[in-house]
């Protein structure tokens, strides 16, 4: 069943193209990762999705709703970015229960809800800790943990392994991927990694200069590449 489409997007900065005609239909309860070099538009298209940029042009569908139409913080969409974006002077529980108090959650329903997903992220233990008492990694899981605490049908990610080290950005990454299980979210994963895009991608769309080039499974990919762009990008010359 498809979850989530996007049809015929455009997106202009000034005269500047930076979303060129792009088509993309994710299936409900999948991993697709966007995968592509730095500066081929991943993060604006990303953010369209996530409702931080209005396309210039074409529909955002997320299952029978036009998101377009629809604010940013009513998608039932989630996002979990690079940098983390904890706030510094809440703590882990606050910065959990942060959405859950601004979607007007019942307090009786907040403890339970914020420990539950802190317990998911094996962070049971730091509830009380602020994010500078955090290794990146930890940060990065009470960012998981305040996304996955809404709920949201579609979880957006946006390059969140980047600014850890090798090991545990696959140790992150695997895990992610039991949370998918877990909550049950459709994911869109950026990365300009292909190595990370091959361990967590059901399907992989190759983006370059504002378009898709090429989307398959990671061994469609990796073995058949349509051209030697997706060739020297992720295939096996490379
Ligand atoms: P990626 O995430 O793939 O690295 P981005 O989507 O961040 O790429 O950026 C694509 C292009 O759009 C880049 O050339 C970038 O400089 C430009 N761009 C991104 N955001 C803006 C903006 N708000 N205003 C002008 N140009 C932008
Ligand atoms: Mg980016």
């Amino acid at each position: 069943m498809t979850e989530l489409q996007l049809k015929d997007i455009y997106k202009k900065f000034g005269s500047k193209v930076v979303v060129n005609k792009l088509n993309l239909t994710v299936e409900s309860g999948e991993m697709l990762c966007l995968l592509g070099p730095s500066g081929c538009g991943k993060s604006t298209t990303l953010s369209m999705i996530a409702g931080m940029q209005t396309p210039t042009s074409g529909s955002i569908m997320l299952e029978d709703k036009e998101l377009t139409k629809v604010a940013p913080h009513k998608r039932d969409v989630g996002l979990v970015f690079q940098n983390y974006a904890l706030f510094p002077h809440l703590s882990v529980f606050d910065n959990v229960a942060f959405g859950l108090r601004r979607h007007g959650v019942p307090k009786s329903e907040i403890g339970d809800r914020v420990r539950a997903s802190l317990a998911s992220v094996q962070l049971a233990e730091f509830e009380d800790r602020f994010p500078a008492q955090l290794s990146g990694g930890q940060q990065q899981r009470v960012a998981l943990a305040r996304t996955l605490v809404l709920k949201p049908k579609l979880v957006l990610f946006d390059e969140p392994l980047s600014n850890l080290d090798a090991k545990l950005r696959q140790a992150l990454g695997i895990e992610i991927r039991l949370l998918q299980k877990e909550y049950k979210f459709t994911g869109v994963f950026v990365t300009h990694d292909q190595e990370e895009a091959m361990l967590l991608g059901d399907r992989i769309a190759v983006m370059n200069g504002g378009n898709i080039v090429q989307l398959g499974t990671p061994k469609e990919v990796y073995k058949k590449p349509v051209d030697p762009f997706v060739a020297n990008f992720i295939g096996e010359s490379n």
